[in-house]
């Protein structure tokens, strides 16, 4: 048997097309777009290109984007005067500070200045606050999380009453991922276990998913033999193993591979996300689905 591929690469023009249109109705009807501004401290090369790939899909969909860009040297005061601006601003509805900051700054204290009302990235202790309690109280879903179950939903996978298991505790997958599929509505329902590092059999409890998803960080952490078959098969993990040149471009590229061993697994998943082009192009998708949503919030339209 070969799994269907779910591939974050199609679902996000999906979803990047329904935004347009959306975007363009509220335009005409309201003559507000949302607005995202990203903020930059430094010049750390993976943060620039993240950076940019979200002002150009914030462009791409409509939105006014601003992108922030510091030096290395701004001081916490500044860079939290800076959030406060931005809190204030009525064109600014999504507020995204790139990470890592520089060490003389408190990420945690700069992250918990930010309006939870326009913290697209859903970090915000509110936020997370909000995801726990669930149903209308959520807001904004982090984002990565959200594209998962987004994925799962769109590919038409059964999540009401399934074994869901979610390799992996940290806060920005795994104990999200968990605590959304556990609530009920919509993509969810499923009866979840978390494994992490300190759990005794991580087969055992993978054998009986009909929803593996796996953020654990560990190239091919899980074997063939683990996965049920006909199982969904989410695999978050990104891991770079080496590099290769691009025979389109003959740079060197990254070689990535997932935390599952996506060739033999995919002849016993009945889904499975490959890596890359699997859940990665999620998650900036889904930011702009919160920033949407964030203008919609204030517009009252949802
Ligand atoms: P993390 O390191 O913060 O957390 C990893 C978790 O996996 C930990 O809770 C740990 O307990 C668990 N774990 C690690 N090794 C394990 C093992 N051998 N057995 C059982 N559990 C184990 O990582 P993270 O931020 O959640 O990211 C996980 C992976 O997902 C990384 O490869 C990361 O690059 C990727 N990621 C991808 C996206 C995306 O595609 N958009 C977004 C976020 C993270």
């Amino acid at each position: 048997m070969s799994a269907k591929l779910i591939l974050g690469t199609e679902i996000r023009e999906q979803i990047l097309e329904e935004i347009t249109q959306e975007v363009a109705q509220i335009k005409e009807k309201h003559g507000k777009v949302p607005g995202l501004v990203t903020i930059l401290v430094g010049a750390n090369p993976a943060s620039m290109s993240y950076v940019t790939l979200k002002i150009q899909t914030a462009h791409r969909v409509g939105f006014h984007e601003v992108q922030d860009s510091q030096p290395e040297t701004i001081s916490e005061a500044d860079l939290l005067a800076l959030i406060d601006k931005y809190n204030k601003d009525e064109n600014i509805n999504g507020i995204l500070v790139q990470l890592p900051l520089p060490k003389h700054i408190d990420e945690k204290k700069v992250l918990n200045a930010i309006d939870p009302d326009k913290d697209v990235d859903g970090f915000h202790p509110v936020n997370v606050g909000r995801l726990m309690i669930g149903g209308s109280e959520v807001k904004f879903a982090p984002c990565t999380p959200a594209g998962i179950q987004e994925m799962i939903v769109r590919a038409g996978v059964e999540t009401k009453g399934a074994e869901v298991v979610v390799v992996g505790r940290s806060n920005i997958v795994g104990k999200p991922i968990a605590v959304m599929m556990v609530q009920k509505g919509r993509g969810a329902n499923s009866t979840v276990t978390v494994v992490h590092t300190g759990t005794k059999d991580l087969a055992a409890h993978c054998k009986r998913a009909d929803i593996l998803i796996v953020a654990a960080g560990v190239p091919e952490l899980v074997k063939p033999e683990w996965i049920k078959p006909g199982a969904c098969v989410i695999d978050v993990g990104v891991n770079r193993v080496g590099e290769k040149i691009s025979e389109k471009t003959g740079k060197k590229i990254a070689i990535l591979r997932g935390d599952v061993d996506f060739e033999k697994a995919k002849e016993i998943a009945g889904y499975i996300t490959p890596v890359p082009g699997g859940v990665g192009p999620m998650t900036i998708t889904m930011l702009m689905l919160n920033t949407l949503r964030s203008l919609k919030y204030k517009l009252g339209l949802m």
